[in-house]
């Protein structure tokens, strides 16, 4: 009887292990501040993606999302209005896009849109729309506070031979010039 007491205590001790390890490892793939998947977990999924993509082929669009201006907000409010402004936007992203598309903060104040099984011009309708959801929303934060912005955002998608280097430098390079040609934009290339 002791020792089916000491088994049960090392199975139910074991199931908690699991549960905790399942939780940990789900919250290793998101970004603490905004709970977007992060950088890594998104490269790790893309990964896989593209491995499925390699043996049957399936359209694919990234677009790169960086705020406008960002930095004048952390220097005329503080840093945890910007915290703030960031947390928020990741919800307003989180709301357009849909079920099956991928949201992850992609750095400071940068974030990316995976968009599986959607052509270029449906992405670019739903890069469209994030823009301008953005550019209508104001952003009520702490004490009253009202922040409106703007995002410039590149849009690129999978050619024939990519890999997903090629496609996030050609979105990265979409997002450099949304820049230079004055912001508020959606460059696709
Ligand atoms: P641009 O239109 O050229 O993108 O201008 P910008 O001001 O957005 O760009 P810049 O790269 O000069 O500044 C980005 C700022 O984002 C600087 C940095 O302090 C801020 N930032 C990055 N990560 C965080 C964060 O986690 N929290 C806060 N509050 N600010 C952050
Ligand atoms: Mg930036
Ligand atoms: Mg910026």
């Amino acid at each position: 009887q002791e020792r089916d007491k000491l088994y049960q205590e090392l199975v139910s001790a074991r199931e908690n292990l699991e549960v905790k390890t399942e939780e940990l490892t789900r919250l290793t793939r998101l970004d603490p501040l905004t709970s977007l998947l992060n950088r890594r977990a998104l490269t790790a999924d893309l990964n896989k993606l593209i491995t499925l993509i390699k043996r049957k082929y399936v359209p694919l669009c990234f677009v790169l999302i960086d705020i406008d201006f960002f930095k004048p907000i952390n220097d005329n409010f503080g840093h945890e209005y910007g915290d703030e402004v960031l947390i928020k936007l990741a919800a307003v992203l989180k709301g357009v896009v849909r079920e099956s598309d991928l949201v992850a903060r992609w750095g400071g104040e940068e974030f990316i849109v995976i968009l599986p099984k959607t052509a270029e011009s449906e992405a670019k309708e739903l890069a469209l729309s994030l823009l301008e959801t953005v550019e209508a929303h104001t952003f009520r934060l702490r004490k009253n506070r009202t922040v409106k912005l703007t995002m410039s955002c590149g849009l690129s998608q999978l050619l024939q031979g990519d890999d997903i280097e090629d496609l996030l430098k050609r979105t990265d390079k979409a997002l450099y010039s949304a820049k230079k040609s004055g912001r508020n934009q959606l460059v696709t290339i």
